[in-house]
């Protein structure tokens, strides 16, 4: 017998989790599965930063001068393997398209109000869900190895304050004064005191716990493989556990969305942008503030009794094999602003894949030609700090309340 419910969510990631957690809320009979566990994609390794300061789209002017120079090095913060995949390639020609500034500037206040409503979501939910995620709001700390480097990184915040954000831009001592284990290599700095950090694993896990409390059923080890039709309407998914059967499907599986869209005749412009993490014991020296190493695109953020280094970006298609040259490059980036951790104990790598869109927005919407489909995916580098805004944003649209904020540059129709 297929399992039946008003709305079935597919993936447990944060998106995933927040979704089924606001269609809940308003009374909504919910399934949710997943082909692994709660948490078991790319929202389990990720830098755990809850950013609005990150209201810059991925696609911005230099951008492709920056990818061109690094795409090709092993060890490159970017990097692209060329192999032939026309879908990407399509995808690769649309970035470029919206590297300019006209796109950049009406993606800044959609990613600065996407990020406040959400940091505002996640205080909410740490008081009424009482969830315990290692969550604080200390800032974020831009920092800058090169007089080059920080001077790229005053225009940004100078530009993000016409924007409304409020970065404060610190010498590399002021920068050392508030967070003293930085090097002497530090030239300068941007702070964010907006921001924040906490368990992105302990928040979605924690999600994972209070969905089930409000009532949806949460079924793992349930890979969605196909379709279910009822006439010319969808009616549900056959998974590797049986078929599940709703009024209305979410797609909500990171990067491997467009895989399950397609057969549907649907090419969802999603590609996997890979990223690494190493995670530690907290070292001797550990900063307090989670910081990004701007040249590098490293970030370093305590989390809890742990400290995680993340970055890079590949293209590479699904392929989640750990490339120890990025690890490394990694923790060399880091040693280079804060202290090594010698003889780091309890390391941890990982590789995830963020599902990037070639505007970097969000898809967040239902699907045209389908009146039971909807998406929510695309987040790329924000999925942690979108989740919980996304989720509330998709639980409105399904059932046809005013939406917290404006959804017309997440529609799905705009590519
Ligand atoms: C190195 C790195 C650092 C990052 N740092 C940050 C950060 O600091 N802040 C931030 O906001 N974001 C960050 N991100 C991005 C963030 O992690 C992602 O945007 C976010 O996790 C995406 O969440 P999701 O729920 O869409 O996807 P996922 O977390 O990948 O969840 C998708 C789920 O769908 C399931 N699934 C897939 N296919 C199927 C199927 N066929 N059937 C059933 N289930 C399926 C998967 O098992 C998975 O659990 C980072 C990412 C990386 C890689």
């Amino acid at each position: 017998m297929a399992a039946e419910s008003d709305v079935l969510v597919i993936g447990g990631g944060s998106i995933g989790v927040c979704t089924a957690y606001y269609l809940a809320k308003r009374g909504l009979e919910v399934q949710l599965i997943d082909k692994g566990d709660i948490c078991s994609g790319c929202s389990y390794g990720n830098a755990c930063l809850i950013v609005p300061s990150h209201a810059m789209p991925v696609p911005a002017p230099g951008v492709i001068r920056k990818a061109l120079k690094w795409m090709l090095k092993e060890d490159s913060p970017l990097l692209v393997r060329p192999r032939m995949d026309w879908q990407m390639f399509g995808w690769l020609v649309r970035f470029a398209s919206f590297c300019r500034e006209e796109p950049m500037k009406c993606a800044i206040p959609v990613l600065r109000d996407l990020g406040r409503a959400s940091l505002e979501l996640f205080k909410e939910l740490g008081v009424v869900e009482g969830l315990s995620f290692d969550f604080q709001q200390r800032g974020l700390l831009n920092v800058y190895s090169s007089h080059a480097g920080f001077e790229d990184g005053k225009k940004e915040a100078e530009l993000l304050s016409d924007f409304g954000l409020e970065p404060k831009v610190l010498t590399g001592s002021q920068a050392r004064e508030l967070e003293p284990a930085l090097l002497k290599s530090v030239v300068g700095a941007v702070y964010f005191p907006e921001d924040a950090h906490g368990s992105s694993y302990g928040f979605v896990t924690a999600m994972g716990d209070v969905i089930k409390k409000r009532g949806v059923t949460v079924q793992t080890g349930a890979e969605a493989t196909g379709w279910l039709a009822n006439g010319g309407n969808l009616a549900g998914v056959k998974t590797t556990r049986g078929d599940y059967r709703a009024k209305s499907i979410v797609l909500a599986m990171g990067a491997w969305t467009p895989q399950l869209a397609r057969p549907l005749g649907l090419k969802i412009p999603v590609q996997p942008g890979k990223g690494y993490s190493v995670t530690m014991d907290r070292p001797a020296v550990c900063p307090e503030i989670p910081l990004i190493h701007v040249e590098r695109k490293v970030a370093a953020t305590p989390i809890g009794n742990r400290l995680r280094f993340a970055g890079t970006m590949e293209f590479a298609g699904i392929d989640l094999q750990l490339n120890p040259t990025r690890t490394e490059a990694i923790l060399r980036g880091a040693a280079e602003v804060i202290p090594a951790a010698t003889n780091p104990s309890n390391v941890e790598r990982w590789c995830g894949l963020r599902p990037c869109t070639p505007d970097g927005l969000p898809i967040i919407d239902r699907v045209p030609g389908f009146s039971s489909l909807y998406v929510s995916t695309g987040h790329a580098m924000l999925g942690y700090s979108h989740g919980p805004i996304s989720g509330k944003l998709l639980a409105e649209i399904i059932t046809g309340s005013p939406t917290s904020l404006p959804v017309d540059t997440l529609r799905f129709g705009r590519f």
